[in-house]
């Protein structure tokens, strides 16, 4: 019999979760897997903030997927996804078009605008592992301008970062560390340097514990970071961003930086498959297919979970994204051999919110957790992922062991 052909677009926590769990639980003889990722490494997104402030390099956030995949199980192909024809049943790249038996759709998130004037073209944005370098390396040549030049714009100095959320606040966490890093290299004043927060919402972290979010709000003022909470930003420019104060009320705020962390969607290429989705993002069947495609499986950032106790959608995590990727290559094996899939039930141990190296906020199995009890238990989190994606040689390589 001729073997099923299963390709998996994507090689973040979804994609790569799913194809480890194939290959450990099917042969070669089964099934034909070949994985489809633009770089032929993997980043963990979930450091994306320190790669952006400049707390990691950009080679410590990311390992190649050679390191984790058996060759001889499954093919890996370096190639940028560019289309993908549900009907047809093939996926075009540019490197080529490669046609599928069964279609697993693990690329990921990108910002969401929600079309502020302005914020594409001039905000950065913590999208990926080349934007985090970018981030970075914008935020350097801002310190570098401001000390060379004769006639000092200290407007330069000023970063503002969009969203008060989960992302946002990791990222002010790393720059609390950062900036007195950065004006110690460049020879900047820190009295100089202004972070500012703008947060549309009226609150910070929604859905965490309002004591953790007043602790981590707390650290972050302490290390010098301001809060502008209720205030939306409604356009960008090259100078910066305007914020709404009140019913009739602006400011400009002239900065250097912009980041953006306001906010997710899924991939774009999910909009042009012709499946329903809302914002690039496929609400699954209860087996994580898309509705009405028995041979498409979406995982991690491309689908959407909708948690029936509370009837609203799982947040988007690595922690679903890799869970997602076991039931997947479960399922996956079960429809090969005519048997029955099963419902992907996500198991959630907690959330952990990192305020910078030695520093988090965070719920773990139903226990409130701050300091530096909680950054360990964040840094051990991190290294599990790791574990489960490539062993304990993974985690030797590239492990958080700077633990206290
Ligand atoms: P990703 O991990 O983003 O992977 C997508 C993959 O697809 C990438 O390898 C990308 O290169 C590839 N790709 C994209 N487009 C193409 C294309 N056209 N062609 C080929 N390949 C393509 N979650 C947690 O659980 N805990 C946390 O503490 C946490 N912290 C976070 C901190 C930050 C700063 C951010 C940004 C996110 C954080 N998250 C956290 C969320 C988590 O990172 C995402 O939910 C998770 O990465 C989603 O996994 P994914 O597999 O869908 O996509």
């Amino acid at each position: 019999m001729k073997r099923p052909k299963i390709l998996v677009l994507g090689a973040g926590y979804g994609g790569l979760s799913t194809v480890v769990n194939l290959q450990k639980n099917i042969g070669s003889d089964v099934a034909d897997i070949t994985l489809i990722n633009q770089n032929d490494y993997h980043y963990e997104s979930t450091w994306l903030h320190e790669a952006s402030a400049g707390t990691l390099r950009p080679d410590q956030v990311r390992f190649d997927i050679a390191d984790v995949i058996k060759a001889d199980k499954v093919k890996f192909v370096k190639a940028s996804v560019e289309g993908i024809d549900i009907s047809g049943k093939q996926v075009t790249t540019d490197t080529g078009v490669f046609s599928y038996d069964y279609l697993v759709i693990g690329l990921g998130f990108e910002g969401e605008t929600f079309g502020i004037p302005g914020l594409d073209k001039y905000a950065l944005s913590i999208a990926n592992v080349k934007a985090a370098r970018q981030i970075r390396e914008h935020i350097e040549y801002q310190f570098a301008t401001w000390s060379l030049e004769e006639v000092k714009d200290d407007s330069r100095l000023t970063i503002v970062v969009g969203g008060a959320g989960f992302t946002g606040i990791e990222f002010l966490g790393e720059l609390g560390n950062r900036v007195p890093e950065l004006c110690k290299e460049f020879d900047v004043p820190q009295e100089k340097v202004r972070v500012l927060c703008v947060e549309a919402a009226p609150m910070v972290l929604p859905g965490f514990d309002p004591e953790l979010v007043e602790y981590a709000v707390g650290h972050l003022q302490a290390k010098g970071i301001e809060f502008s909470i209720g205030t939306p930003v409604v356009e960008a420019t090259p100078e910066g961003v305007k914020i709404k104060k009140g019913e009739d009320e602006f400011e400009f705020v002239k900065a250097g930086s912009v980041v953006w962390a306001a906010g997710i969607r899924g991939n774009r290429l999910i909009e042009q498959t012709g499946i329903e989705n809302m914002r690039a993002r496929v609400k699954v069947e209860k087996d994580m297919r898309a509705p009405g495609h028995n041979d498409v499986f979406i995982v991690g950032d491309c689908a959407l979970l909708i948690n029936e106790e509370i009837n609203r959608p799982y947040p988007p995590t690595a922690q679903i994204a890799m869970q997602q990727g076991v039931t997947v290559a479960k399922n996956l094996l079960s429809l090969i051999k005519g048997e029955e899939t099963e419902t992907f039930i996500p198991d959630l141990k907690g959330s952990l919110c990192s305020l910078g190296e030695d520093d988090a906020i965070g719920v773990v199995f139903g226990k409130k957790v701050t300091g530096s009890r909680a950054s360990f238990m964040k840094k051990m989190v991190d290294n599990r992922a790791l574990y489960m994606l490539g062993g304990a040689s993974l985690v030797v390589k590239k492990g958080k062991f700077n633990v206290l």
